[in-house]
This record gives structure tokens, sequence and C-alpha cells, in this order.
């Protein structure tokens, strides 16, 4: 499988979740004055500098398959017909169905991790079908577990000397893949095996000729490692950061060397400490634990350059394709258990993998999807290979639309190189609509209203109360229609990109960003904040009075003067900018409590009520040799509050938002523009109920030539629309929408 764990279905959502599509906005378009300053900035962060571009060919659209049945042997994980199954799969005729289907990307069964030497054969066995799939143009990627497990019995058997690569916890006992402890996870701060990883991928690509690799399981599996690399390689990161006597003892207490640091055991997730008024039961807040997890994280991201630098030399147009985990769901702390920060791993990867996250459809009136996911990859230009195990026939529509509108590019992975052989002509239709377009509409940036921020310390450091906010705050923002980017503490340099900035509960940040921040506001900037952002440090101290005393200071509040609601909204101009304060993103599932001090002092810990008990949607993830880790992986239903997070948005814009789509059914919009044309996608999330005859409003840069309507949906004629432009906006009437409407503003 292309990866062998996904979360538990989630329980049943409680009857009484308010149903809720979008919500029409016209009451909040109050005339005011324009913001200059937001008019004329670009709307897209600036791209990361990549060493190497991701290849070309890639962009191209896929619809992709994978060979899903591998032996399972080891794992009990097969059946009697196992063998024949594969022999099946690998025949060279199967290169014909695949070509006769239009698929053109496979991912073949390669290397599991058991030593190369007992996996050459597994390697040569795909040798025939890989000529002949190139033959056909068609692209081949190799499975290759890398960095994520071994199996240790045959792997010590290949590999003289492995039995040191291993990552050990605290007691000195292997960390375990799940619950099969016949799979350790292998350490990347030992040369020795990123070495010979380079050399499995170098030997892969060049006996499969392959125009990629494929590696599964991306990340950690462990919270800590003892092996004396890691000591040796912490050490030596912690001296880079801390140099002098001064930086150690402002960050350590003291100005001791870092000779007797150790990696942090994590027998728990952080102290129970609530001085820092923040409603979380698990905080990471000694600095050693914080500078672990940031140190991991930066690793992770040289071991993917170095990597995909292995593959590049081979073939320099091979792509790196990663399954990170869970796709980088944004409300999953992937930093702790997996190591991995998306700022750190995407430049290096040609293209990602979401794999565990949400199959898109109507559920309690929340848009389930794949778009946060595809957001952050956007933020890199990336593409996102959406993942899919079940039949052909339960997908829908709406999963390969999102993707067009969302996504760099069109990479699907449809299911098993066996059974994907006969696609519904729907699907084919998308996909020929797609590569038809990409010329069209190739590096179109979301022309966005906002920037959400995704903080490291934020949400690296705690486990769910900001991870919620992010989420039910984005799932809003998507339902209601407002265009947006997510962003990282790196794009915060260049605030004048963003026509709003959204903070979504950012609990943690620096002194000199938040007055940066506010001087932007001054200046003209229009800002959204939430609940409990900025009253800690970047290191997570509270700003004011004392440990046993302690104070919430909301910094941001001071810095512009605005008088901080605990719920509620509070709308502000400041200076030439504009401020929406969310006193609270209100829960679906009911109110936790605000930490607040007593009137003796410090907060009752009793105050901070446990989640699981709240939470109709998170879990707990267990690991044989450490702490459960709470997660949050999507909006169970959408805020209480949403309509305010949708009002905070419209008063920082002054009403100018991109686009308004006007009808009460689940049509969501995205827009994006490059030098060809504006392009308004519009998705109906309920796609066996049409939608007839609603207006859409976008505003452009002044009078369009042309507004043409093309849909890969056999109901739907392409059509040129007749169109409207007044006070900055071209309005238009769509007249039907299945399921995927591509709008081109020429
Ligand atoms: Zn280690």
């Amino acid at each position: 499988m292309i990866h062998e764990f996904q979360p538990p279905p989630p329980p049943a959502p409680p009857a009484d979740h308010r149903r809720s599509g979008r919500r029409r906005a016209a009451r909040w378009l109050l005339p005011c004055a324009l913001i200059l300053l937001a008019a004329t900035a670009s709307p897209q962060p600036p791209a990361q500098d990549r060493e190497w571009p991701v290849p070309d060919w890639l962009f191209e659209g896929f619809l992709s398959v994978q060979t899903m049945e591998g032996s399972g042997l080891r794992r009990g994980l097969r059946t009697v017909e196992t063998p024949d199954n594969i022999a099946l799969r690998l025949q060279p005729s199967v290169a014909d169905r695949l070509d006769s289907a239009g698929l053109r990307f496979v991912v073949l069964n390669g290397i599991g991790g058991m030593g190369l030497p007992h996996e050459m054969e597994r390697v040569e066995a795909n040798k025939p079908l890989a000529a002949a799939l190139k033959a056909r143009g068609i692209r081949r990627l190799l499975y290759v577990q890398t960095i994520g497990t071994i199996f240790y019995e045959p792997f010590f058997d290949a590999v003289p000397g492995s039995e040191d690569w291993i990552q050990v916890n605290v007691d000195g006992v292997p960390w375990t893949y799940y619950d099969q402890w016949f799979r350790y996870i292998p350490c990347i701060n030992n040369p020795e095996f990123i070495d010979y990883i380079r050399g499995v991928l170098q030997t892969a690509v060049r006996e499969l000729d392959l125009d990629g690799v494929f590696t599964d399981n991306y990340g950690y599996y462990s919270y800590s490692c003892y092996c004396d690399h890691c000591k040796a390689a912490f050490r030596a990161y912690l001296n880079a950061r801390y140099p002098d006597a001064e930086a150690r003892q402002a960050r350590f207490e003291t100005a001791a060397s870092f000779d007797h640091v150790v990696p942090p055991p994590f027998r728990t997730l952080g102290a129970r400490t609530m001085h820092t008024l923040i409603n979380e039961e698990h905080q990471i807040l000694d600095p050693v634990s914080q500078e672990w997890v940031r140190f991991r994280c930066e690793r992770l991201g040289e071991v993917t350059r170095l990597l995909n630098e292995a593959i590049k030399e081979v073939n320099p147009d091979a792509v790196w394709f990663i399954n990170y985990l869970y796709g980088g769901i944004p409300g999953l702390n992937l930093p702790v258990f997996h190591g991995s920060w998306a700022p750190d791993v995407y430049p290096h990867a040609d293209l990602i993998s979401a794999e565990a996250s949400n199959y898109p459809r109507m559920e309690n009136g929340v848009a389930q999807g794949r778009m946060m996911v595809m957001k952050i990859a956007k933020r890199f230009r990336v593409p996102l290979s959406t993942v899919n195990f079940r039949a052909l026939e339960d997908l829908t529509r709406i999963s390969l639309a999102e993707a067009m509108a969302f996504n760099t590019a069109q990479v699907d992975l449809v299911g098993d190189i066996w059974h994907a052989g006969d696609l519904p002509q729907w699907m084919r239709d998308y996909h020929a609509f797609y590569r038809e377009h990409q010329p069209l509409t190739a590096g179109a940036d979301t022309v966005a209203d906002t920037a959400v921020l995704h903080s490291f310390e934020t949400l690296a450091y705690t486990y769910l109360y900001p991870q919620e906010s992010l989420v039910l705050a984005e799932q809003s923002l998507f339902q209601g229609g407002i265009t947006y980017n997510v962003i990282f503490d790196d794009d915060l340099d260049h605030l004048d990109n963003f026509r709003s900035l959204f903070l979504p509960n950012v609990l943690a940040m620096s002194r000199e960003r938040a007055e940066q921040i506010a001087d932007w506001v001054k200046r003209g900037g229009s800002l959204v904040v939430t609940e409990d952002t900025a009253i800690l440090n970047q290191f997570m101290h509270p700003w004011r009075a004392e440990w046993l005393k302690a104070r919430k200071t909301h910094l941001l509040g001071e810095l512009l003067g605005i008088d901080w609601p605990e719920s509620g909204l509070v709308t502000q101009q400041v200076g030439a900018g504009r401020v929406a304060v969310i006193g609270r993103i209100e829960r679906p599932w009911g109110e936790v409590r605000p930490i607040t001090p007593t009137e003796h002092g410090l907060a009752d810990v009793a105050m901070v009520q446990s989640r699981e008990s709240h939470l109709p949607w998170d879990y707990a993830e267990h690991w044989p040799t450490g702490p459960a880790i709470p997660l949050f992986m999507r909006a169970p239903a959408l805020a209480n509050n949403h309509d305010q997070i949708i009002e905070a948005v419209h008063y920082v814009l002054d009403g100018q938002r991109t686009v308004r789509v006007e009808t009460d059914k689940p049509v969501i919009p995205e827009v994006t523009r490059n030098a060809n044309g504006t392009f308004v996608h519009l998705m109906n999330w309920e796609e066996r109920e049409p939608v007839a005859n609603f207006r859409v409003s976008v505003r452009t840069p002044g009078p369009v030539e042309s507004v043409q309507l093309l849909s890969p949906d056999a109901g739907t004629p392409d059509t040129m629309l007749a169109a409207e432009y007044r006070d900055g906006r071209t309005e238009f009437v769509v007249p039907r929408i299945e399921c995927y409407n591509l709008v081109i503003l020429k």
C-alpha cells in the first residue's frame, strides 16, 4: 500500500450540529474608502528559491495508478492468491491497458525497507513492464521505503553494521512502526544510513530508468532518538545557534556548554503549566525540547534535499514524490512526532502525497476536501497528489474538480494498476479538460483576499487549541467564498504582498514581529486576528506579570490601541489600516472555557478541560513507546460564529472581496490569475443537484473583453457570457453548474 496506516474513521457527528452552506454576503458591502495599498499589491508570496525546479512534465497533469498488491508476507497482509496477483500486474501487456485508458503515471511496487540485496529481485521483476510503459510514454516511478521504516531481520542481515542505524528512545528501546514490532525506524542523523539510502535511490533510478521515486512514511516516527549521532548533531546545532555565553544564558538560564545536553525523553507531551493562560493540556515550554523539535524539522529538510539530489544526479528530470504524513493537514502537530514542517521539506520535493486527507464530500454542512493541504503545497508551487483507495465507481467528480481549482497541477492517484484500466467517461472528460486548458491556466496564482499564517512556534509547541482555530477559520474562509493563500513565518517579511493578513490564534510571536505587523497596519494594512494571538513571545512566555500571578497581555491590542474582546467581533480603523478582532472562534462541539487568572494568582489546572470529552472529531494517535498524541484533523462543522469570521474579512477588505457567488447552494469559488487572464473556478460540492442562473461578481482591474464559460460536465455546454462592469467588478450570470465550471475572463 502507498502508506500503510490510515487513521480510524471518525465517529458519527452529533445530530444537533448546525447545518450551514455558504451564505449570502450582501449585508457586509458597506460603502467605504478603497484601500489603495491592497489594490496594487501582488497577491502571492514570493516563490521559494529551489535548488532544483519541479520538472516541467509534471504540470501536464496526470491520473495515476499504483501497484498496490505487494507481498505482505512478513506482515501477514496477503491472500493465498497474492503471488498470482503480483504476477498479473507485472505483465508488459499492462502497459497497453493503461495506454488505452489514458493513464500516464504509474508507481511500481519496489523497495520496502528489507535491505537492498534482498530486494533486487523485486526491482528486476519490474524491468519488462517498465520498458513497455516507457515505450508508450507512460511515466514510471518506483515505491521506495527510504527514511520511514526498515524490516530489521532482513535489513541487518543484508547490510553489515546497520544494527547501529536505528532510532532508540531514552531507555535504549528501538522505536517501532506502529504495532509492527519487527519494523524499526532508521535514524536520519546517521550519515551511513543516509549514504545507504542515496545509493538505493540511485540504483533504483538507474536500473529501471525511472521518471521518479515515490517514498512512503516520510517522517521520524518517534519523539526522540538517543543514538550518538543524534546527541552530537543536536549539540552542534545548539552551538551554532547559541555560540556565545550571553545567548546561551538568555535561552537556557546558564552559560553552560551543551556537552551534557541530550535529546528530551518525551515521556509526556510537555508541561502542565497554566501560567501561559492558554487552554491547552500539553505545552512544550522547556527550551531544550523546543530546540529539539526545530532541530529535527530542519534536519528532515536537509535530508529531503540530499535525497532529491541523489535522484537528480542520475536523472535531472526525475520527480521526488513524498508521502508527507497526512499531506500536511494544518490541524496536526507534525513537527513533534514526525519532525516535519512544510517550509523545510516542500522546497526540496516535487510532489506531495495527501494520502490521509479528507475525501471530498458534503458532510454536516461542511465541504470536506483536500483544499487546505493543496493551499500549503501551492505556497511552494509543488503539486499535491490526491490518493484514492476506493473503487473507481465511488469516486465523484468533485474529487477531480477540487484539484483543478486549488492544486498546482492535476495529479490524482485513482487506484490500483490492475483495477484502474476502465476509467469512467466523466473521469476521462475531466482529465482531457485539464490537459486541454493547462497551457492557458499554467502557473496561475490565487487572487487572494487574505493570507492565513501557519506559525511554527504556535503549531509546534501546542497540540489542539490553535490548531482548532486554524482549521475552523480556513474552513469558514473556504465556504464563505473568501479566496486565501497559506503563508508561513518568513512570508511576514513581505507583508505588502497581502491584501489582508489573517492570524488565527497565533499564540506565539516575537515582539519585533508584532511591531512590524502593527506598523504595517498603521500604514494601510488590513488585519484579521483572533483569540489569543500574540499573548506569548516566540519562546511561549507571557509578556507581563509574575509566573504565579499570570496575566494575559494582548500585545497586538496594545500596539494597535484596541480593547481586545474575549468574544464577539471588534472592528476598528487604525491609522490608515483596518483591524478586525474575533474574540473567539466558537467551537461547534461546545465551548471550552478560556483560562483566566484566579483572584489569588495562578489559574487552576482543573480549568483546562479535557478536549477528549469535547471534541467529536479528534483522535489520539497511540505509540508503543511514547505518549499518545492528540490530533485534530478536520472541521466536523462550521464554527458557530462562521458569519462573524466572514464579516471580519469583509470589514478589513472594505467589502471589496475578490469574488461573490450569489446562491445559497454550496457553490464554492476559487479565483486564479496569470498573464492569460483571470480564471474563476466554480465547484458545486453537491454535484447531484445542479444549480442554475446565479450571479457571480469578480473584482477586476477594468472591463474585460470576454467572459467564457467552460466545463468538463457533459450537461454544461461551453458558452460566452454577457458581462457588466461597474464599480471595479465584472458581473455575469452562470446559466448552469453541475460540478465544475471554469469561467475565463480575458
Ligand atoms: Zn539518532
